[in-house]
């Protein structure tokens, strides 16, 4: 049986799959690029040849325009094809739309690559599979037991408990563009948010994206250009960095919230200006990821970037053969 490591490569380009002639999520171009989702350090413009799923070339192609790939090639989830004698499928990962665990077979071996994940439900996308594998190539961006993301349920219904005491400001939600900003919204709308929702105009490309796709998210309208008797009392969502522009001065009394697994940890909900910070993680916490390790049943785990060394302890705990990959380029600051 060959080991995984002679024939897919951590590099600082990404993972090689040498006789696949792949990389996964390049950090820059290549000639045949493997895309796991649509997020910025994983999707890059530029390259050659993209296989990802529909999902992701979609998101892709909004994003980047004709940079996004000469040739775009989508793959189902479940269905497989063969490069250079590597049998390759995709397999959901609960992260955002289209988002997938790319899984490759080779000398008889399975490696499964998770890409980013998480194991909570989503009501944008498709839930995490778990794939049985030799070898199982992790994230650990929360990768510490300190990290425990709570019920987004609870999360969405601070917001709510804060509009009814505080009905006169503007709550201006910072939520990234891809995935956050679209699961922020479904959940407000289950929650029993009936009032039209306000976006800044940068979060109009994706989520219209995700409205062609299928998704309602009920009445959306563009803050900008909205008057700030328009706004008193209303959630307006934001990218992040918008939170702190002059724009969102002109909004009455704003109180600014925002929505990332970082918003855990209070100084960085402080340093980001988040008077209501809102646990919500796009990524897999300690729990998800011991969890999910313990399911793959791999006898060997890769932990790509983040918080590396307590998971691979864990792992090594288990009986687990671990490395740390430490890949640099996947910030997830979209966390
Ligand atoms: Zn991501
Ligand atoms: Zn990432």
């Amino acid at each position: 049986m060959a080991k995984a490591q002679d024939w897919l490569k951590a590099t600082p380009g990404g993972l090689v799959c040498e006789p696949g002639d792949f990389t996964i999520d390049p950090t820059a171009p290549v000639d045949r690029a493997v895309v796991t989702h649509g997020h910025g350090d994983h999707a890059r413009p530029g390259s050659t040849h993209v296989l990802a799923t529909p999902g992701t070339i979609e998101i892709m192609r909004t994003r980047f325009g004709p940079g996004a790939g000469a040739s775009l090639q989508p793959l189902d989830y479940g269905d497989w094809l063969e490069l250079g004698g590597v049998k390759l499928a995709f397999a959901p990962a609960g992260h955002v739309l289209g988002s997938a665990q790319v899984v490759l077979e080779y000398g008889g071996q399975r490696v499964v690559v998770s890409g980013d994940y998480k194991r909570r439900p989503d009501p944008t996308c498709t839930p995490f599979d778990v794939v049985g594998c030799d070898v199982f190539i992790t994230e650990a961006t929360f990768g510490l037991p300190v990290f425990r993301h709570p019920d987004d349920s609870g999360e969405i219904a601070k917001l709510l408990e804060s509009l009814r005491l505080f009905p006169e400001r503007t709550h201006l939600v910072g939520v990234y563009a891809l995935g956050k900003a679209q699961r922020v919204m479904a959940l407000i709308r289950r929650a029993g948010w009936d009032r039209p929702l306000w976006l800044h105009g940068a979060l109009f490309p994706l989520t219209d994206l995700y409205r062609r796709l299928g998704q309602d998210f009920g009445e959306l309208k563009p803050a900008t250009g909205a008057s700030k008797a328009e706004l008193k009392g209303e959630i307006v969502l934001a990218p992040p960095g918008a939170l702190r522009e002059a724009w969102s001065r002109r909004m009455a009394e704003p109180m600014r919230a925002i929505a990332s697994g970082w918003m855990g940890v209070r100084a960085r909900a402080r340093q980001a200006g988040a008077e209501l910070p809102l646990v919500i993680s796009d990524h897999a916490d300690w729990d998800e990821l011991t969890a999910t390790i313990r399911e793959v049943g791999a006898g060997e785990i890769w932990v790509t970037h983040g918080r590396e060394e307590a998971l691979v302890h864990y792992a090594q705990g288990l009986g687990i053969k671990a490395r740390a990959l430490a890949m640099l380029g996947y910030e997830d600051e979209e966390a």
